[in-house]
This record gives C-alpha cells, structure tokens and sequence, in this order.
C-alpha cells in the first residue's frame, strides 16, 4: 500500500509544469525566464522569480520543526495547504473529507471549491471537545480522504489528546489521511505532532509562521508530510509560489534572535490568557470562559449579541463564533498586548446597562 495511491489517479498520470528555475540554476547569463535585466531597487532586488522552494527556508524550518527538510512544503500560509490537499486527494463529486465541529471553516469552504463532499462528526462538548473516534471511523468507512484535525481548536481552544490522533492515523492507514492543523501549538501545553508525519505515512502536520511568529502579513505557511506527499502538492502548486520579500521576511524571523524574542512573547502572551481569564470568569453575564490553550478566549455570554455592541462601542473588534454548533452564545477574543487585554476587561466590566 503507498500512500498515494488514495490521491486523485488524474494528478498521479499529469506531467507536472516544469519552471525555468526548477530547470536550471540562476548563476551566470540568466536568459532562461524572460526577465528583466534591471531591478528597481539594487539592495533589494525583485526582477528575478524567486527559488520556488528556498532552501535556506526550508533548512530553518525544518530545523524549527525538528523534521527532515525533504518531508516540508512551504506555501502561502497554512490555508494554502488545505486548498492542495483537498484538491489533490478529492474528486469531485466522489470523494468527501471530514470535519470536526465546532473548528476552523476553511477546511469545508475548500471541500466545496473543489466539488468534494463534507461529513460532520462534532467534538464531544462534555468531555472537553474530545474527539469522538469511534464515530470517526464509522463515518470514514467509504469515501472520506481527508480528516480534519485542529489542534489546538479554532474556535474553542480545546487541546486535542495526541494519543488518539495517532491511533485514529493507525486505525485510517490505507483509507485516508489524518490532517492535523497546529496553526496554534506554539500556545499549547502540549507538544507538536511534527515529528510523527511522513513517520506514519497518512499522517499530515500543518503550521504556520502567521500567529506565535507574527507573521501573517507575509502568508507563510507548511505542510509536513511523506516525501511523496509532498512531490504530489508540488506538481499542482503553482510554480512561483513565494514571493521573494516573504521569503527574506520568514527568515528574519528566525535568526536566533527573532527565535528568542518569539518565545518571550509567546510566553508573555499565555500569561495573559490565563489572566484574562480569571478576570472574565467572575464577571456577572459571563456563562463560561473556555479553557483555551490558543492566543484567543472563547467566552459564553448570557446577551452575546450585546456584548459584541459593547465592545464594538469601546473600539474593540472580536470574533463572533455564534455561527458554530455548540457555541451559539459565544465570542472569540483574541489575545493582544496587555494595553489591549486591559481595555477587553474594562469593557465587559461594564454593566450592560450603561451601554447606549
Ligand atoms: C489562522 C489559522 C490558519 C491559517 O493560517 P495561515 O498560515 O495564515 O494561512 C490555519 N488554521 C487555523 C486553525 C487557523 O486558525
């Protein structure tokens, strides 16, 4: 059984575009991809196509993540790589993947680009949004090539247990994959499943340079998987898919330096969290404070929607979740600077009375 042999039998046949830097390097008389010969900016210049995947990028992250750098595929932000993955392995009108409700809803909006079909099996509310496996496999039993995981959860904060993912993985091999989103593990007690994917080879990891790296201005993101995996996504990727000044923007980001200073924050953002809170569980109109292991609060309120217009009256924007099974009366609060987590709790201390 390889691992490819559940992807889209069309893409395996399909010759992949071959670009001229993927053809050939870029030192001597470069005459190969009708450039220009002349850069706006000389320090910085922008008239070449950039390497379409930099290795010097490839090196730190695989380095960051603690993985071989041929099991990485650096995109557009993680989201780019849920778009490849449902259109490498869906057919449309034939294949479906499956969510997890309440959680992050790009995964069903690709589905639906890409003709493919979405089975719903909910995150157990009562036991923590624990996943229900058992329902898991059942729904997987025919035509379900991708599984969802986020991990952390978007939008609860919920952690999700490793043991299971890894044994649902086991209990799929040969049937789907297991994707897993860790957009924000870098907040979570919990370790990374990085180290794992490509090892089982229907295992997926997803991360992301745009929320602990504060870095979603320069969409990166990145999918580590089987070598083969990764082969297949490059074929249907277009070829230049990083922009140089992303591409030095990531790596400024991870010098040692920039590292540090991310771990500080992260660090002094999770602290926050936990404040935060302690401060809002005791407020009067607060139903719950989901325990959130993201840089974001979910919070239940008794009067969601009046909450939503009084912190838009004190200038502050926050998600409304309501939308999402289970959290009909929620918001998600995204953790700022302490100035802006100070204001939050100003804000919803108010009583609603005094809002206009
Ligand atoms: C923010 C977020 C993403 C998107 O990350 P990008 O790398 O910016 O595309 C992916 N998954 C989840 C769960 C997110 O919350």
């Amino acid at each position: 059984m390889n691992v490819l042999d559940l992807a889209r039998p069309e893409l395996l046949r399909l010759q992949a575009y071959s670009s001229a830097r993927m053809e050939a390097g870029s030192d001597g008389i470069v005459l190969n991809a009708n450039e220009s010969p002349w850069p706006h900016d000389e320090a910085a210049p922008l008239h070449r196509y950039p390497s379409p995947q930099p290795a010097r990028l490839r090196e730190r992250l695989a380095a960051l993540y603690g993985v071989d750098a041929s099991r990485l595929l650096i995109g557009r932000g993680s989201d780019e790589m849920i778009d490849l993955l449902v259109r490498a392995f869906c057919r449309a009108g034939r294949d479906a993947i499956l969510v997890q409700p309440p959680t992050f809803g790009m995964y069903a909006v690709c589905a639906a680009v890409q003709g493919a079909a979405v089975r719903a099996i909910p995150l157990v509310r009562e036991q923590g949004f624990a996943i229900d496996a058992p329902a898991v496999l059942a729904a997987c039993a025919t035509g379900v090539k991708l599984v969802f995981v986020c991990a952390p959860n978007n939008p609860t904060g919920a952690p999700v247990a490793p043991e299971t993912v890894l044994a649902l993985t086991d209990a799929l091999r040969g049937r789907a994959l297991v994707v897993v989103d860790e957009a924000y593990v870098e907040f979570a007690d919990g370790a990374s499943l990085a180290d794992q994917a490509g090892v089982r080879d229907n295992l997926v990891v997803l991360r992301t340079l745009s929320k602990a790296h504060a870095l979603a201005g320069a969409r990166i993101g990145c999918l580590i998987a089987a070598g083969a995996i990764v082969a297949l996504l490059r074929k249907i990727m277009p070829p230049y898919p990083l922009p140089a000044p992303c591409v030095t923007a990531a790596l400024a980001a991870l010098t040692p330096a920039a590292l540090l200073r991310t771990g500080e924050r992260v660090a002094g953002v999770c602290a926050q969290r936990q404040w935060l809170r302690r401060e809002l569980v005791d407020l009067p109109g607060v139903r719950e404070v989901l325990a959130s292991q993201g840089n974001f609060l979910t919070v239940r309120f008794e009067d969601a929607g009046a909450r939503l217009r009084q912190l838009l009256a004190a200038g502050i924007i926050v998600r409304d979740v309501r939308r999402h099974p289970g959290l009909e009366d929620a918001l998600r609060i995204t953790i700022g600077s302490p100035a802006e987590v100070q204001a939050v709790r100003a804000a919803l201390a108010q009583p609603l009375e005094d809002v206009a």
